[in-house]
């Protein structure tokens, strides 16, 4: 076992790795530079588990369901924050053809267990999941700064060869300028908005090609977009109007916007996460790649990654860095 890892970057990846970690009894630190642009600090945390408009079941969703939220109880329970809840997504569909094709998959039965109810507009996807990632990453923060385990600094990958252990890339979409930028990752620009919402019921996330998901505060979520290959954070009316269009064809009137925020997602090319080690560094790790449904796929792969530093175990083939192989 190494004595000591060192994580790199304190968003959703570096945050279920470290608790994992420490539940594991291995010894690690963590240099994080700030979350100013951390796609987890906008993430709204909802594990949908069938998406698009050819109601796609989500990948692995029946196998990691459970450990999802095992994972996510035990971590609200360490840190003493709610973090999970379990809602229905009332997916209106847009067109006739996305209706029939909901109703012949169901029909087949491959969207099984997870279409509750179909009614003549809309149908119940349960249970999604729902994570307060911002509240995750504020209570992790604040334990690991007391327990000096966390430096909020910048750490210069030229500065690997000083640290003698493992070190898990774990930045976000700024591993694609990190040790494994070869690897050619792809961003997507997202954008949300948290309002307060007058109306919404308090178990439901409402679903019209965007959402509206309520919040514990009393404020609600509204997201969110996606824009491949757009690799700037910055604000835009259009997402925005957007955003309020959706919002008020699902039915809501009055909603102020309290903040407008962005972040980027990373994706691998073929859209699945990615963890694994580099090519020419065997202790230089990469934990990222989480695309959108990074809340489902983090406590699988920090299993992983604990099985893998104490006895060498092999990464799933399906998620283990491409360039391996
Ligand atoms: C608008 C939007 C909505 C989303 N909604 C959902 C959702 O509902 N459900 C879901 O599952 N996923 C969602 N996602 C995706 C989710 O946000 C990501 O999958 C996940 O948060 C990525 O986490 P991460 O830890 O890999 O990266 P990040 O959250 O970006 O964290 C990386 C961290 O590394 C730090 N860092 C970077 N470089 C360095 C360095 N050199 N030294 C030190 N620290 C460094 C950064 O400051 C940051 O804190 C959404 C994303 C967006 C943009």
């Amino acid at each position: 076992m190494a004595a000591c890892v060192l994580i790199v970057g304190q968003g959703l990846a570096g945050t279920v790795l470290g608790w994992s970690l420490s539940r594991a009894g291995i010894d690690w630190r963590m240099i994080d530079s700030g979350h100013a642009d951390a796609a987890s600090r906008v993430a709204a945390g909802i594990i949908n588990p069938v998406t698009g408009q050819r109601w796609v079941k989500t990948w692995r969703i029946d196998e990691l369901w459970p450990g999802a939220r095992a994972t996510y109880r035990a971590i609200e329970n360490d840190f003493g924050v709610p973090l999970w809840r379990e809602l229905t997504i009332r997916r209106f569909w847009r067109t006739e053809k996305e209706r029939r094709t909901l109703l012949n998959k169901i029909e087949r039965g491959v969207l099984a267990p997870w279409v509750q109810f179909v009614d003549a507009t809309s149908c119940g996807l349960a249970p999604a999941g729902r994570v307060n990632v911002p509240l995750l990453l504020a209570a992790a923060r604040k334990r690991w700064l007391a327990e000096g385990r966390l430096v909020e600094a910048r750490f210069d990958w030229a500065n690997r060869a000083k640290h003698g252990g493992w070190v898990i890339d774990c930045t976000g979409a700024a591993a694609r300028e990190g040790p494994f930028a070869a690897h050619g990752f792809a961003v997507s620009k997202g954008e949300v908005l948290r309002a307060r919402v007058a109306g919404l019921a308090d178990d439901e996330i409402i679903h019209r090609g965007h959402w509206v998901l309520p919040d514990d505060s009393g404020e609600a979520w509204i997201g969110a977009t996606h824009e491949p290959g757009v690799d700037d954070v910055t604000p835009t009316a259009e997402a925005r109007d957007a955003l309020l269009r959706s919002a008020r064809k699902l039915g809501c009137e009055r909603i102020n916007v309290s903040e407008h925020l962005v972040g980027l997602r990373l994706a691998a090319r073929d859209m699945r996460p990615m963890i694994g080690v580099h090519p020419a560094d065997p202790q230089l790790g990469i934990f990222g790649a989480l695309g959108s449904k990074g809340v489902l796929y983090a406590p699988w792969l920090a299993q992983q990654w604990v099985e893998h530093i104490m006895q060498r175990s092999a990464f799933n083939s399906d998620v283990a860095a491409r360039f391996e192989r």
